[in-house]
């Protein structure tokens, strides 16, 4: 049953949506104190959001800068705390193997931040990572032994679980329509009615553009991202990452046993109107497949993911008032949320 806001509510902080960054958000101000409402239009993690699925990769890397590589290592020991705290289990390391034009720049940066990591010739990364075929040409790779993935359902389970532990109360079901900044407060307008707040954020995907239709965010751009997802027993394989894009990348799924997906953007989407997968980029995933892990059957199930991407890969956090949009999607959302929460929360309470 659909529950409603009520006047009882009507303080402290609205999130708009359930996602994993409006979760971690919701987190980090609850833990802090704050009263916090999160209204979610469907359910957390459904089939048109950007964090559903059972796995995400989770590798320290600095791109697009060194900041991104800073939120990565704060957003490790957040995970590993939340992991402490709700006894779940989310990280599984499986090693991470990288090559293309980035990975001596990345590897530095690295360096400068003392995480573990081993830049080395083919033979080497041959040895490291005995179960990928490396590709032809390429003599320098970035082995990360730290690489792992995030089992993504319990990762979203278990920040909404703690957001409301620390008070946080989830509405499902309640879209909201309009946000509307009224003097000193917000309206929250939901089809029954309306709500006020001391602030609002909106963590609303692919949606947040359309929802504020602030200019701002008008450079947002959702697009539709073919997942394969082929079955693979034994031990995990490492996370294989082409910084040149030309490849797919791929992560150990708990699942299936391995998924891949594209760097190069698909088509852009209207949100909430998903094209089913994309029949060449899935023909493109099975062949780099068989050719990277030897496996010869196709996949055992596709589908289409959201991305919603900035022009310069940066994710955007936008105020107006006491209203904030916080878009951190692109390929590196899901790892990264915990310290995009907690620095949005550090932003509206000052603290
Ligand atoms: C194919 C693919 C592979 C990826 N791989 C990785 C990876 O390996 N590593 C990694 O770190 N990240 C990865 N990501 C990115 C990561 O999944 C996303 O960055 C992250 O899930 C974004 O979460 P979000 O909370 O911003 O959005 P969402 O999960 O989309 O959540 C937004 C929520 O807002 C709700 N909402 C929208 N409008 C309203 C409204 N009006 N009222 C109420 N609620 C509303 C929606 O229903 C939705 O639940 C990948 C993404 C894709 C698509």
């Amino acid at each position: 049953m659909t529950e409603q806001i009520t006047r009882q509510q009507a303080a402290g902080t609205a999130v708009i949506g359930a996602g994993i960054v409006g979760a971690a958000v919701a987190r980090a101000l609850a833990r802090r104190g704050e009263t916090v409402t999160i209204l979610e239009s469907n359910r957390p993690g459904h089939e048109l959001a950007s964090s559903k699925g059972d796995a995400r990769i989770r590798v320290l890397a600095a791109y697009p800068d060194e900041e991104y590589l800073r939120l990565g290592l704060d957003s490790d020991r957040l995970w590993r705390e939340l992991e402490t705290e709700t006894g779940r289990r989310m990280l599984h390391p499986t090693g991470a193997i990288s090559y293309g034009s980035d990975a001596e720049r990345l590897a530095g940066a690295l360096a400068a931040h003392e995480v573990e990591h081993e830049l080395m010739g083919r033979e080497e990364a041959a040895r490291r990572a005995p179960a990928v075929n490396l590709p032809e040409g390429i003599d320098l790779f970035l082995w990360q032994p730290d690489g792992a993935i995030l089992a993504a359902e319990a990762g979203l389970e278990a920040m909404l679980g703690s957001a409301a532990s620390h008070g946080a109360r989830l509405i499902p079901g309640q879209t909201v329509k309009a946000v509307r900044q009224d003097g000193d407060e917000v309206t929250v307008q939901v089809a029954e009615g309306q709500s006020k707040f001391a602030r609002a954020i909106v963590v609303a995907g692919a949606w947040t553009a359309s929802l504020l239709g602030w200019p701002e965010l008008s450079g947002l751009r959702p697009t539709a991202q073919t997942v394969s997802y082929f079955r693979r027993d034994g031990p995990p394989l490492p996370a294989v990452i082409d910084y040149d894009g030309a490849e797919p990348y791929s992560g150990w799924t708990p699942g299936f046993g391995l998924k891949t997906a594209d760097h190069e953007l698909g088509p852009a989407i209207e949100p909430g109107r998903l094209p089913g997968p994309d029949p060449e980029r899935v023909a493109a995933s099975t062949a780099w497949v068989a050719e990277r892990f030897g496996m010869e059957e196709g996949p055992a199930m596709t589908e289409t993911c959201v991305y919603t991407n900035t022009p310069d890969e940066r994710f955007l956090i936008e105020s107006k008032g006491s209203v904030t949009a916080v878009s951190a999607c692109n390929g590196q959302g899901f790892q990264l949320s915990p310290a995009v929460g907690e620095m949005v929360a550090r932003r509206m309470l000052r603290s």
